[in-house]
């Protein structure tokens, strides 16, 4: 059986910031970092516009406490004050230690690292480097991974979380080169597993953002944390729903109807474009609703608006957002210095997650941690960002948080001793499980079981929701259900078998998509980026409060957490 120290999943900027953490506190610990993907291939490498601190290089008025309500207020009040604190005062000291490290921040003319302004920020103070920042960081971090002697099993798929009697003593992964399994033991086990964007048919995530975390955290019996609250970026690239940086209106982008209005004076009229992301998706979604949306041809009542950069100029548009210009080129053919570019809403990030505290040790209940068990990043749910999360503090969580738990473990695992596991019963398990998904006859193809599901809790669990949809929406997911269970594999093979690995990742969709929808439906209110048609009122007296979904095949049972309210009481939201 292979075992380490500390063995972490996922290779995006929580795993390794808290790797990297770990080995610089107590380089004697055996440190394994595992991923289905090569770590600089996750998400994170794709975070374009950048990463919030107050260093005051550009605003000398700014404040952690600033930082602070304006990510409380971002969150329509659900985020815990401690964890934002945590997180706004700890964000300078993150950003200097990744430059240290090397990665290549955008500067100012006399050296300083370079701020811009973001949606819902009252001051100047997301650092960046031009529209690729996830790149830069996470090249470097990947890059001391090696230099710490962190071991890395890259392309590599767990399947399983092993936990008994409240405590993770291992995985059960699965080698996509050649289809080998392996036990893994570990004093602590933390999962850095990113988001779910794939549960939906549009969205700027990556192919293997499909909420593998999340659903065998809740396979094992342990809570998911506000599953309900799922961003919605509001400007996708149309057709594509590939991310167009919220730095283009940090940058001085507007939004446009068929009209030619800039609507956002309707809908935000002090912040305009930089609204937060909730106000700003609902904005458009309505223009387009209201006929106010554009077809390819020009012409109105299409399902699309235009962002609009032309009055930057070539210079500006090439230097700060270059990306951006490339993307809206090659995948929508237009040539944003001359022309605007056609956007839509399209599901961007996970505010909920696996429960941790603001050590990262995971929850089994309000009352309870699990032992050995940690995570950080998007799967997380801390809470930062409660109901919507604002630009650029997801990267800046990943980095106080992934920097966090992992000194919390390098001091936990300390005289530990490793658990033990009964490896074959797990292995042959896991065996037979490979083996019947190979075998069985089936009438589905893994693909359109998939487009089903995506479609349905597009339809059904949106940007606007109610009750009648959502029930509609969950009768059908149960229908998708069944025929999961009746796909049929082409590659019988063991050297590369994506498609099994497809089939994999379509368990964790339906599971994460049935706890999205149950918790959806059990908010009877409407705050941040969960709209209730039937519900259009915040309710803080029945839920100012976090869900906790306990899922089970038979049933999903919900029971709630507390929110943390340090300085910030709750008032109306208006921007
Ligand atoms: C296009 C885009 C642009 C963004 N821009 C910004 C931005 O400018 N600023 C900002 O703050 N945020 C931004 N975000 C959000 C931010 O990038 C992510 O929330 C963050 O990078 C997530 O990092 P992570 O470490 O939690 O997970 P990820 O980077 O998603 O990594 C997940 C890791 O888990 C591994 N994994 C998952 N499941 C398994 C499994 N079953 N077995 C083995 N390994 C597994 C994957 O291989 C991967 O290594 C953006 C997101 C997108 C999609």
């Amino acid at each position: 059986m292979i075992q380490h120290d500390v063995v972490i999943v996922g290779g995006g900027l929580a795993g390794t910031r808290a790797a990297v953490e770990i080995a610089r506190i107590d380089p004697r610990l055996s440190v394994a970092v595992v991923a289905k993907t090569h770590p600089i291939r996750s998400h994170s490498v794709a975070a374009q516009g950048g990463m919030a601190a107050t260093l005051k290089n550009v605003d000398a008025e700014d404040s952690w406490e600033a930082h602070a309500f304006d990510t409380v207020k971002g969150s329509d009040y659900l985020a815990d004050q401690d964890a934002v604190e945590i997180l706004t005062k700890e964000a300078p000291d993150v950003v200097i230690d990744l430059e240290h490290m090397g990665v290549l921040f955008s500067r100012l003319p006399d050296g300083r690292i370079a701020q811009r302004a973001f949606g819902g920020h009252s001051h100047k103070r997301t650092c960046y480097a031009a529209d690729k920042t996830g790149h830069a960081i996470l090249h470097e971090l990947v890059n001391n991974l090696r230099r710490y002697g962190v071991q890395i099993y890259d392309e590599w798929y767990v399947m399983r979380l092993i936990l008994e009697d409240g405590q993770a003593k291992g995985l059960v992964m699965f080698r996509i080169r050649d289809g080998e399994m392996q036990v893994v033991r570990a004093k602590a086990i933390m999962f850095a597993t990113g988001g779910y964007g794939r549960v939906y048919n549009t969205t700027s995530n990556d192919f293997a953002s499909t909420g593998d975390g999340l659903a065998m955290t809740a396979a094992a019996g342990l809570p998911l944390e506000d599953m309900e609250f799922v961003q919605f970026h509001p400007t996708g690239l149309y057709p594509a729903g590939v991310l167009i940086s919220e730095a283009v209106r940090g940058e001085g982008a507007y939004l446009i109807n068929s009209e030619g209005e800039r609507f956002m004076e309707r809908y935000a009229p002090s912040r305009m474009e930089l609204a937060p992301r909730d106000i700003t998706s609902r904005a458009i979604a309505r223009e387009i609703r209201a006929g106010r949306g554009i077809h390819p041809d020009g012409t109105a009542g299409g399902s699309f608006v235009y962002l609009d950069v032309r009055h930057l100029g070539r210079e500006k548009i090439m230097s700060r957002i270059p990306f951006a210009w490339e993307e809206s080129h090659r995948l929508a053919g237009v040539d944003a210095v001359h022309e605007p570019i056609p956007v839509r809403p399209t599901v961007h990030y996970s505010m909920g997650g696996i429960p941790v505290n603001t050590d990262g040790q995971v929850r089994s209940s309000p009352e309870g941690l699990v032992e050995g068990f940690f995570a950080a990043g998007e799967t997380a749910c801390v809470s930062v960002h409660g109901a919507n999360r604002l630009g650029s503090n997801s990267l800046l969580e990943c980095v106080v948080y992934g920097r966090r738990t992992g000194a919390t473990i390098a001091h936990y695992v300390q005289n530990r001793k490793f658990p033990e596991i009964n490896e074959q019963q797990y292995l042959n398990q896991a065996k037979q499980q490979v083996q019947s998904l190979i075998d069985q006859p089936g009438q589905y193809r893994i693909a359109k079981v998939r487009q089903a599901f995506q479609d349905c809790m597009t339809e059904y669990c949106g940007v606007f929701r109610t009750e009648e949809l959502m029930q509609q929406g969950l009768a059908q997911l149960q229908a998708i259900r069944q025929q999961a269970q009746q796909i049929y594999l082409d590659d019988k093979g063991q050297i590369f078998n994506t498609e099994l690995i497809e089939a994999f990742e379509l368990q964790s969709l339906l599971t994460v998509g049935e706890i999205i929808l149950t918790s959806a439906l059990n908010r009877k209110e409407s705050r941040g980026a969960h709209s209730r048609e039937d519900f259009p009122d915040r309710d803080d007296t029945d839920f100012l409060k976090h869900t906790l979904a306990y899922y089970s095949p038979a049933g999903i049972e919900i029971r709630y957490l507390p929110v943390t309210i340090t300085q910030f009481q709750p008032q109306e939201r208006k921007y």
